[in-house]
């Protein structure tokens, strides 16, 4: 998968005591990237453009999005 250089995928920490699995098919490998929502505004005001991390499943490909935690 070139998108992601020569990276490995990893584990992703999503709180002290938890890791990230794959809503699909529970992989706990994923690629990381960032980027922005591209959304029409009908979130909620101030949320036109979140800045935001997803992380694709190494073994589906299922993109799984967070948004920074002073953005809810
Ligand atoms: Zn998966």
């Amino acid at each position: 998968m070139g998108m992601f250089g020569d990276e490995k995928p990893k584990k992703v920490k999503i709180l002290d005591d938890l890791y990230l699995t794959c809503t699909v098919c529970k992989h706990d490998h994923f690629w990381r990237g960032e980027g922005r929502l591209q959304t029409t505004g009908v979130i909620a005001p101030g949320w036109s453009q979140p800045a935001a991390s997803f992380f694709v499943c190494a073994h589906c490909g299922y993109m799984h999005w967070f948004l920074p935690k002073d953005a809810w």
